[in-house]
């Protein structure tokens, strides 16, 4: 709702309120019928805008206090998916790098890191529209030949492809939550795959003696695998995104799939694993901060998850200082994303994660909406003292990618 509509439609339930009769002229607002609730207003969710009356300081970070490394951003995706599996190679592109520069450059991103680089000639493509032309501002990684998954030489064909993607230029591996989650025996039918399973062993491996990281995303969050009812304070991202719930059918709990790439994370110590989104599972610092102890092949990214780090601050702030050298910038940006705007690739999306990262502001929208699309709340800066933005910002992504910023 634009500001103008906003003010149109407050001063219409104004003025049906004095007339002491609220009628369909505000929408969303209903006379309760029942006895005990007579004469009181029912507002639906998707209208309810509650303004903050609290005069809290607001300091806008237009720029990044040191370089930034994204290394969780979409330029390309897979243009053909069935049952949630990408296919094929070939790529579809939702940016050029002119359209993407001057945002970079206004930001301070030194360096964005298109993850979704496809594989053979779409990895191709995607390296020759963005890397080639700017070697020093993006960097691609590639992406599993999930049609090729039920293939019994399947190991070598794909430990192969690791190589050539290597060889073409792509400097990691990136693994969506298709693995797990949609990969099925007969590629798009059949019982789901494993994260664990076997058959991608040699792939791991490959990655590891290419110094090629694995950013992998596994599951996603806690509210996602229960019922989308009044009690899921993801309710509205739900009930907007019905394909987004892994609540029953034949889907792993949010438990075993994290305990099945833990067990893919122990058994190659010798491959670097990004662990993206806040390890999967922001929700639960304890337990993210058990599996960096654990393994210490891992690293974690920060994309679209201020949201739950922002409501916790004291406990975000003591895990970015205790894990300050594991910890990478990212977004998970999406130019044109305006379906998820805690994804969207524009100016104010980055104001937000620097302002969450370097000010001590209180209570802020975690993403560019009027509405908070991964939850109602808001959320709290953290303040990192300079020592640790330069390693969160840069750093520790320069290190793992073999980059100089
Ligand atoms: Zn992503």
């Amino acid at each position: 709702m634009s500001e103008m509509n906003r003010r149109q439609w407050l001063g219409r339930v104004g003025a049906a309120t004095a007339a002491g009769a609220l009628s369909e002229a505000a929408p969303g607002l209903a006379q309760v019928k029942s006895p005990e609730g007579a004469g009181k207003m029912k507002l639906e969710l998707s209208e309810f805008q509650p303004k903050s009356m609290l005069h809290a300081p607001e300091t806008k970070v237009e720029r990044a206090r040191f370089p930034v490394i994204d290394i969780h951003t979409h330029l390309s995706f897979r243009a053909k998916s069935v049952n949630g599996v990408g296919l094929g190679d070939k790529v579809e592109f939702l940016a050029s790098p002119d359209s993407v520069l001057p945002i970079m450059d206004r930001k301070n991103i030194r360096v964005m890191v298109n993850l979704t680089g496809s594989s053979g000639s779409g990895l191709n493509e995607a390296i020759d529209k963005f890397q080639k032309p700017h070697p020093d501002r993006f960097v691609t990684f590639t992406e599993p030949l999930w049609d090729q998954s039920a293939r019994p030489d399947y190991g070598k064909v794909q430990a192969a492809a690791i190589e050539s993607a290597n060889r073409a230029g792509a400097r990691g591996l990136k693994v969506l939550k298709t693995l797990g989650l949609y990969l099925r025996e007969r590629v798009t039918e059949g019982p789901l795959v494993k994260i664990d399973d076997r058959r991608f062993d040699s792939m791991w491996e490959a990655c590891g003696s290419l110094k090629m990281p694995v950013a992998i995303h596994v599951s996603d969050p806690e509210a996602f695998f229960l019922p989308t009812d009044r009690f899921n304070e993801r309710f509205e991202e739900l009930n907007n995104h019905p394909d987004w719930s892994f609540h029953g059918k034949d889907f792993p709990s949010n438990a075993e799939l994290l305990q099945a790439r833990n067990r893919v994370l122990a058994r190659h110590p010798k491959t670097q694993f990004i662990l993206l989104h806040v390890g999967n599972d922001a929700e639960n610092l304890p337990y993210v901060s058990e599996c960096l102890d654990r393994f210490p092949n891992t690293s974690v990214e920060l994309g679209a998850r201020i949201g739950e780090l922002g409501r916790q601050p004291r406990r975000s702030r003591s895990f970015v200082d205790r894990y300050q050298d594991r910890i990478l910038f990212g977004t998970d940006a999406v130019p044109n994303g305006t379906d998820t705007p805690q994804q969207v690739f524009v100016d104010a999306l980055y104001e937000i994660y620097y302002r969450f990262l370097e000010t001590k502001d209180e209570y802020f929208d975690y993403a560019p909406a009027p509405i908070p699309p991964q939850g109602r709340w808001r959320i709290y800066g953290i303040g990192l003292p300079e020592s640790i933005l330069q390693k969160v910002y840069h750093g520790n992504a320069a290190r793992l990618l073999g980059l100089t910023v």
